[in-house]
């Protein structure tokens, strides 16, 4: 914090001058004031005029605070203070003083767009003793990990007005805490306390959701609320850095909750076990001031968005798979010149929403999330934190207004990192966020009554197109195809199994029951059992090989009812699969088999 201080006290301007342009300023803020106040029978000369005089009142604040910041590094410069540890909190307050002079100068300037009362300065205090501010963090009280209703009462500190000044906005610890980014040019006071009376709902505490509550705890946002019905796995925490192995088995929004508020005591961090349904998905963004969507399947993305689209919330979103990650701001509040032309005049100017960026769901076998195809921590960390860091943005009010961008993250190309301009608003053609007299097809107004399951065509598959299934505990010796990707098969695998991936299975069902059909006779077993990670693509596998058998594509002679055995002789088969995959074997039938 100091630093930055005592580097304007090497401007050339000196003390002398500084005082001289006090005397000039505010005698031309004198004039322009009088002027205006003549002039203000006719309005519209009287409006111009009192702008010029609030700018000449402004330049004349300007010269003021140069006198008094110069007065002040002088003096602290002459009492030996060269490091941010010699500040007391007086100096501390000076500074915040200052900050807030600034702002009622940008104010009067035009520069800055409201005027905040909470940047009013605070009154000059006794330096407090650090040891007491260090005694009042350890005295918040620790939360309770289970889960809490809507009507959650913020952290008693948060509640107590600060000993030491009632007008003060925030506590003493948290001026110390969050003093670097304070000082930031554009952030100051008011950015703090915007951020500080901020709500947030986090979708997910996963890869994207750790990292992005991590930050958001640490900045100061005031209130996070973490929705997330899975549990802490082993097979997590190579990612998911708020979870650890003292909370496997924990819900990860209890678990995520309680590290945000390890990072910040100065936060309400609320843990919400459940999952995000049409039910509830409104009720829980309603009076949230941003969501972030952590989460990693095209349903929820579709539902997470329309329920922000009704409830007028923006959603910053992040994606990762495999190496690649995105992030992209939907229902993004814009200036109205970046919307679309005929968006142009129907209330606030908005980005797109999910479904304006993409009308039709993908296809199932398009879709893979981060469990079934792989993902690395950085990536996930990279954008969890791109997510927190475009929060804190909106939150704040700072940065640039932008048209809506895509980030791009690519961190096995040469180019890394891109940003690029998306589509706007569908205001023609989209269901949730277009305009009703132009959008032909039915708006969405009632999420329960939304079939997004068919919509993402997830419909599940009628039980009596299923295959016999055989459970772990009743497993007979069989021929074991193994479905996974060759790079699982690596991981581990069953002895003797054979590795089929699903991927080329589907290409072509026939050739791969040729595979299959010839390991037979070598196995000598009568049965062949289906496997794969959790007992999903197993499935989809045995369905594809009974399609083959119904339309006799696979042999002359029918490889399902008949197989030749070890010494010739023609054997009955048994095709099925095995129910929870691997992952079932190594709970059920052998625990030293590696789960991942
Ligand atoms: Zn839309």
């Amino acid at each position: 914090m100091a630093k930055g201080w005592y580097e304007r006290s090497e401007l050339p301007q000196s003390l002398n001058s500084a005082l001289a342009n006090v005397q000039r300023t505010v005698a031309a803020a004198a004039n322009a004031y009088g002027s205006a106040k003549v002039e203000n029978a006719n309005l519209v000369q009287g409006v111009s005029k009192t702008t010029t005089a609030n700018k000449a009142i402004g330049s004349a604040l300007t010269a003021c605070i140069e006198v008094l910041e110069q007065s002040w590094l002088d003096r602290s410069r002459i009492s030996g203070k060269q490091s941010q540890e010699d500040l007391d909190q007086s100096d501390l307050n000076t500074l915040m003083s200052f900050t807030a002079l600034k702002h009622i100068r940008d104010v009067l300037e035009g520069t800055a767009t409201e005027f905040d009362p909470a940047t009013l300065p605070a009154p000059i205090v006794k330096p407090t003793a650090p040891s007491s501010e260090v005694a009042k963090v350890e005295q918040v009280p620790q939360q309770s990990s289970i889960q809490q209703p809507p009507s959650y009462k913020p952290d008693a500190i948060r509640d107590v007005p600060p000993k030491n000044g009632p007008s003060l906005p925030m506590s003493l610890p948290e001026y110390a805490r969050y003093g670097r980014q304070m000082i930031l040019p554009d952030f100051g006071l008011p950015g703090q306390l915007r951020l500080r009376a901020s709500k947030v709902l986090v979708v997910g505490a996963g890869g994207l959701g750790c990292p992005a509550i991590q930050y958001l705890a640490a900045a100061g946002v005031g209130q996070i609320s973490i929705l997330d019905h899975d549990v802490v796995e082993p097979s997590n925490l190579a990612r998911q850095i708020l979870h650890s192995d003292a909370t496997v088995g924990q819900p990860k929004a209890n678990s995520a909750a309680d590290a945000a508020r390890r990072i910040n005591p100065y936060i309400t961090a609320i843990p919400l076990v459940e999952a995000i349904s049409a039910h509830n998905a409104r009720q829980h963004m309603r009076g949230q001031d941003l969501v972030l969507d952590c989460t990693d399947n095209p349903l929820t993305r579709y539902l997470i968005s329309d329920a922000a689209v009704l409830e007028g919330v923006q959603v910053v979103s992040g994606a990762a798979q495999g190496y690649d990650g995105q992030l992209v701001v939907l229902h993004k509040r814009i200036k109205a010149e970046f919307a679309a032309p005929k968006a142009r005049g129907d209330g606030e100017a908005r980005g797109p929403c999910y479904r304006c960026l993409f009308p039709q769901a993908p296809r199932p076998d398009e879709v893979t999330n981060c469990e079934d195809g792989g993902v690395l921590g950085g990536v996930t960390g990279l954008v969890g934190t791109m997510q927190a860091l475009e929060a804190v943005k909106i939150l704040a009010r700072i940065g640039e207004d932008t048209p809506p961008m895509l980030t791009l993250l690519s961190p096995l190309t040469g180019m890394p990192f891109r940003c690029v301009k998306i589509r706007p608003r569908r205001v023609a053609s989209c269901r949730a966020c277009g305009d009703p007299a132009q959008v032909a097809e039915p708006m969405i107004r009632d999420l329960e009554s939304e079939d997004y399951v068919s919509f993402c065509g997830l419909t599940p598959t009628p039980a009596e197109k299923e295959g016999p299934r055989t459970q772990a505990a009743a497993m007979q010796p069989a021929l074991i195809v193994d479905v996974r990707p060759e790079i699982e098969f690596g991981i581990a695998k069953l002895d003797g199994s054979i590795n089929v991936p699903i991927q080329t299975l589907l290409r072509n069902p026939a050739q791969a029951w040729k595979r299959i059909h010839e390991a037979q006779p070598a196995a000598g077993v009568k049965e062949v059992l289906v496997v794969c990670k959790k007992g999903n693509d197993s499935r989809v596998a045995v369905r594809e090989l009974l399609r083959v058998k119904a339309e006799g594509e696979a042999a002359p002679v029918d490889p399902l009812q008949e197989a030749k055995g070890a010494r010739g002789e023609v054997r009955p088969v048994k095709i099925s699969d095995l129910v929870g995959g691997l992952r079932a074997y190594s709970r059920e039938r052998d625990p030293g088999f590696p789960v991942y």
